[in-house]
This record gives C-alpha cells, sequence and structure tokens, in this order.
C-alpha cells in the first residue's frame, strides 16, 4: 500500500520506527520487537538504515521491511540514505525492495560515518528522492525534516528553503526529528505553510524512559528540553521506576496535545522497546479513534 493513500484517507496517522542493531548477533531484537508489537493498532512501521553512521546490519533493513509485510501485515517504510553507497550499490537495494514488496522509502542522505571511506551516491536527500522517482514509479517516497533546524544548516529558514527543494522532489510526506516541546512543532508548521510546504507531517515522538538516553539523545539531534521536562529529569532521573513512568506520562502528554492541534501523524521512536510502545499505543489509542471517526 501506498502510504500516501493513508494519509489521504485519515485524518491522523500512527506509526512506529524500529531498528536493526549494531551488533551482528543481535539482530533477533529486532524480530522480539515487532513479535511484541502485533496486534497493536499501528498504520506502518518504518526500519532505519545504517543509523548512527555505521554500515553494519544495513542489508539487514531490506529483510526486516519485508518481515513487517509479509508476517505482520502491516505497510513497512524503509529508510535508504545516499551516504557510504555508491549509485548503482543503491539501485541493488531498489532493485530488493521492489522485489520484497517494499513500496515506501524514506530517503535520507544519512548521518556521516565517523571513519572510513566517504561514499556519497547524492549529496542530499532530494536527489536521492528525485532518483528513486526517477528510477521506477512503483516507489512512494518520504522524507525527514528538523522543526529546530538540521544541524548543519545556516538557519530553519535555510533548512525550510532546501526542505522545499526535498517536496518538490517528490516527496509526500515527511516525518519530524524528535523534538520535546510542541510549541517549537506548531511554529514549524506555520513556517512551513509560509514556504508552501504542505505535505502532511508526522511529528517525530521519542519517550524518554531512561536516564541514559536523555544525554545520548540531546547530544545527537540537540533538541530543546523544556523547563517542564528538564523538571522531570532533574526530580525522578536517580529513580528508573519513576523516571519511566514520568517519561511515558511526558509522552502521551505531548501527543494528546499535538493530535488536539490538528498533527498529521505521529512516529513514535520506539527504540525497539515493546513495552514502552505498547503502553503509549494503549493510552492514546482513543485519540486516533476520535479524530479518524473510528
Ligand atoms: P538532507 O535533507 O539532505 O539535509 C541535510 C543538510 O543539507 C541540511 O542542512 C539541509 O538544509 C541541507 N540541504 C538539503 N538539501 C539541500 C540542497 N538541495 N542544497 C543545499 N543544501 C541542502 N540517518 C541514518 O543514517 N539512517 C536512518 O535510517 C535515519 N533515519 C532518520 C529518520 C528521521 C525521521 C530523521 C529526522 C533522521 C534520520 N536519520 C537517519 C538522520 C539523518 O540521516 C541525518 O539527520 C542527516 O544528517 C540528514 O539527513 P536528511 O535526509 O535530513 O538530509
Amino acid at each position: 500500500m501506498n502510504i500516501a493513500n493513508l494519509y489521504k484517507n485519515k485524518t491522523t496517522v500512527y506509526s512506529m520506527e524500529v531498528f536493526p542493531p549494531k551488533k551482528t548477533g543481535a539482530v533477533e531484537t529486532v524480530y522480539n520487537t515487532l513479535y511484541g508489537l502485533r496486534g497493536l493498532p499501528i498504520d506502518y512501521i518504518s526500519v532505519t538504515y545504517g543509523a548512527g553512521g555505521t554500515d553494519s546490519q544495513k542489508d539487514k533493513t531490506v529483510e526486516i521491511a519485508s518481515l513487517i509485510k509479509k508476517e505482520y501485515g502491516i505497510e513497512p517504510l524503509s529508510h535508504l540514505t545516499c551516504v557510504g553507497s555508491t549509485v548503482e550499490e543503491i539501485d541493488t537495494t531498489l532493485k530488493h525492495l521492489k522485489d520484497a514488496g517494499v513500496q515506501n522509502i524514506l530517503a535520507l542522505r544519512g548521518d556521516m560515518p565517523a571513519e572510513g571511506e566517504l561514499k556519497m551516491a547524492f549529496p542530499h536527500a532530494s536527489d536521492l528522492a528525485a532518483h528513486i522517482r526517477d528510477y521506477d514509479s512503483y516507489f512512494n517516497v518520504a522524507g525527514a525534516c528538523y522543526p529546530e533546524g538540521h544541524v548543519d544548516a545556516e538557519s530553519l529558514d535555510a533548512d525550510i528553503e532546501n526542505l522545499k527543494k526535498k517536496v518538490d522532489a517528490g516527496v509526500t510526506h515527511l516525518t519530524t526529528q524528535l523534538f520535546f516541546d510542541n510549541d517549537i512543532f506548531f511554529r514549524f508548521m506555520d513556517k512551513l505553510d509560509k514556504a508552501g510546504i504542505n505535505v502532511p507531517v508526522a511529528a517525530g515522538i521519542m519517550p524518554i524512559v531512561k536516564k541514559t538516553q536523555i544525554e545520548r539523545t540531546v547530544a545527537m539531534c540537540g533538541a530543546s528540553i523544556p523547563s517542564k521536562f528538564s523538571r522531570l529529569i532533574g526530580k525522578y532521573g536517580d529513580s528508573p521506576e519513576a523516571l519511566y513512568s514520568a517519561g511515558l506520562s511526558y509522552t502521551i502528554d505531548q501527543i494528546t496535545d499535538l493530535v488536539a492541534g490538528g498533527v498529521r501523524g505521529i512516529h513514535l521512536y520506539t527504540m525497539n522497546n515493546v513495552d514502552v510502545a505498547t503502553k503509549v499505543t494503549e493510552a492514546t489509542e482513543s485519540l486516533f479513534k476520535s479524530v479518524n471517526k473510528i
């Protein structure tokens, strides 16, 4: 199924992200995650590709996306990056995706690898998006966006100008980098509107339920921490059980407010954590039923 149609038919789409673990021997964990998620009302599941600047497990992405479709009957969105690959390698992956019946691709530039030779089929995600569209109209292409601006961009406005190129290249929906402050997201949506970007935007939400996630996540993506969130970390950061519960509540509140504010999609960064994904889904399912009039 073309995910663009999901966005056409639903007021608010609910999706999740899983990732193939970096360690070769740990790949079963993502299979266990998918098994644990079965039966939840998820519109589609995305699978990362070499996230964190590592080449390892890239070949697992197509396999996992195919499993999501064939075994669980859920639509997969397969991430694909242009950093670390040649055009020929990208075309081989596109062939494998089509052979596996995976129609939806999130076209990304990718994280720059920490070390090693840098192959780069295209300089920007917009070039990859255009390439996929030209390669085969079978594919539906999505893209990423950054409510606080991408770290490499001169400014948020400059980043939005570049985002327009991605949408003009045929991207049918966007998913945001994670954020903790909904006002930043709503201001970003106003800016997109003024820039003439009107494809659906899914808000990327990451539940923070462990102290180790805080420094790592913020250092990686540079998301602003609102005072409500830092109070919670300050108070409960040293109590794993309390932080787990407070982190879940914060995520559920964030989603409740975003859905009330008319967001077109919620994309949950599950970190392969079935318990968290299940609890968030159970607590918010009625919101999606209400806005989608199910
Ligand atoms: P781009 O859209 O190419 O943007 C990168 C920079 O280039 C920005 O500063 C932008 O303003 C600028 N730019 C873009 N187009 C142009 C242009 N035409 N001319 C001039 N400048 C331009 N990484 C992984 O490795 N694997 C994953 O699976 C993965 N999944 C992700 C999923 C989501 C939802 C998000 C938000 C990020 C994900 N990432 C992943 C991280 C992402 O690859 C990095 O953030 C990367 O640095 C940028 O990727 P992009 O596709 O947004 O790049």
